[in-house]
């Protein structure tokens, strides 16, 4: 379109039902929209200054990390515009500083929450994160929380964050702790990934997918920082800080696609795999977020050990934050590079390992400080791992194992590879009607067959696009499927000393039970 130097004027609507991070929601409580979702791309306006005049109701505030002029929001670019999502609506922001900037804090969707403690404990979060890194880099900060019946997720931007997440898991401990990484995680990312970036993703190209390997540094650290922070912070003891990350390593051995996909690959591979699960994932890939914060967490005690306490995953952390600033943009083996730097020694054995191969990750640095990853059979349906066994030897028998999961209902979600669903010919996507002649859903079928020895053979009925199928499997010994860490029997004044110096606790502070 050629308009002559003069003046266009372009009229859109934009339909607005979907309250996630990414994109719209407008309903008579509230406005909401991410900017990528809604603002006309051109690489001709791309540098121009862009201007945003908002028409709200009467009574409703406008919300959102941009410099003002008036009541027009001003971004330098359209990059700034749309990293800036906005809230419109009628509620009251909550305030604090920290490193003395100032942060805004709106919440939207009823729940109950304790304002005081909410603030407070975002800032003590921000002060550990700005401490780590010698201040904050904008010059304001936004939380938009939104408070959902199930939703959950977040999404970084360089001054603000949205925040999505099921309003009645607040009310619990472990609900809180959850809101506090998730808050912790988007406002990590304002040094690693919105300022520290792939060089492939300098300057975006919005027309077309970009692709990088460093996936695993800037989720996976992300991840592990998103728990170490909370717990920095005084907001989690270090007994369940212990716990959430044996949870974590609970998940990663449950997960066969570890063995197949490479944690390179699944960062390169993320936007056709990671956000396009399907019935056969856990079989063929893993989560660069899970296995690149264990890989994270083995870094830092890497460096640990290797510098005797010296230095840490943080000073890599400082070292990439001086190195490559905004645009600079970090290359394929950036990361890798400063790591070996840092540590004092060369690294490449540690990382083609974590990240260019399926090998079983080598778990020796959490012997750094005095820990040793254990197994142990799960013990109920909600186990999730983290914590030694409560059953004595004597009281847990040898369970039967089936190897599938379940959709809600009956319907099986994923077979697992090798398991005695898979060899016996169980698929995806069945729907189970019965076990040895009596009807059961998912649940009571796999608690069945636990109750059931090793060596049993049962026979399981499904229907399989409509028509009835028997298959005989033969059931396996449960496997030893949750991960914990347990404490050395006889640390050294070192593994007690780099406990200390990582958890930030003493190595003989009381565990509450
Ligand atoms: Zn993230």
């Amino acid at each position: 379109m050629d308009a002559k130097g003069k003046r266009i004027r372009l009229r859109y609507r934009v339909y607005a039902n979907e309250l996630s991070v990414r994109t719209s929601h407008l309903d008579a409580t509230h406005g909401y929209f991410n900017g990528a979702s809604m603002f006309f791309y051109s690489d001709d306006f791309r540098n121009l200054e862009q201007r945003v005049a908002i028409d709200a109701p009467r009574g409703w505030n406008v919300f959102c990390a941009l410099d003002r002029d008036g009541s027009d929001l001003v971004a330098a670019n359209y990059d700034e515009l749309v990293d800036s999502p906005i809230e419109v609506g009628p509620q009251t922001p909550l305030e604090f500083r920290a490193a003395d900037v100032p942060h805004q804090i709106v919440v939207w969707g009823e729940a109950q929450l304790d304002k005081a403690k909410l603030t407070a404990d975002l800032q003590k979060i921000c002060e550990v994160e700005a401490q780590m890194f010698g201040g904050l880099p904008m010059k304001r900060y936004l939380f938009l929380i939104y408070l959902t019946d199930k939703g959950r997720g977040g999404l970084e931007h360089k001054s603000s964050t949205s925040l999505l997440f099921p309003r009645f898991q607040l009310i619990t401990s472990k609900g809180w702790e959850d809101f506090l990484t998730l808050a912790a995680h988007e406002y990590f990312h304002l040094w690693n990934v919105k300022r520290i970036k792939p060089k492939s993703l300098v300057p975006f190209n919005y027309a077309e997918e970009n692709y990088t390997g460093l996936l695993w540094a800037f989720e996976g650290i992300t991840s592990y920082y998103d728990n170490l922070l909370v717990r920095r912070a005084g907001l989690m003891p270090a007994a369940r800080y212990l716990a959430r990350l044996g949870e974590a390593l609970t998940t990663l051995h449950g997960t066969p696609g570890r063995g197949v996909q490479t944690l390179l690959d699944a960062s390169v591979s993320s936007w056709i795999k990671h956000y396009r699960p399907d019935e056969n994932s856990a079989n063929s890939a893993i989560s660069y977020y899970l296995k690149g914060e264990i890989v994270a967490v083995l870094l830092d005690l890497e460096i640990r050990r290797a510098t005797l306490n010296q230095r840490s995953l943080d000073d890599l952390m400082r070292l990439l934050w001086k190195r490559y600033p905004e645009q600079r943009g970090v290359p394929e083996d950036g990361v890798e590079k400063a790591a070996s730097e840092v540590a004092g020694t060369d690294l490449s054995v540690f990382f083609d390992r974590s990240i260019r191969s399926t090998e079983e990750l080598d778990y020796s640095p959490f012997q750094h400080v005095g820990l040793e990853l254990k197994f142990r059979v799960k013990e109920s349906p909600t186990d999730r791992g983290g914590s030694a066994p409560r059953l004595k030897p004597g009281e847990l028998k040898a369970r039967g194992w089936l190897g599938a999961t379940f959709k809600s209902g009956s319907t099986i979600a994923c077979v697992v590879e090798g398991s005695p669903a898979m060899n016996a010919g169980v698929y995806a996507d069945d729907e189970v009607i019965a076990l040895d002649g009596y009807r059961v859903d998912g649940a009571t079928l796999v608690s069945r067959c636990e109750e059931k020895a090793p060596g049993d053979v049962v026979s399981i009925t499904v229907s399989r696009q409509d028509r009835l199928v028997e298959l005989k499997v033969k059931l396996e010994n449960k496997p030893a499927d949750a991960a914990y860490l347990q404490r050395v029997e006889h640390p050294t004044d070192l593994q007690k000393a780099a406990y200390s110096a990582w958890l930030g606790v003493p190595w003989d502070e009381p565990t509450p039970s």
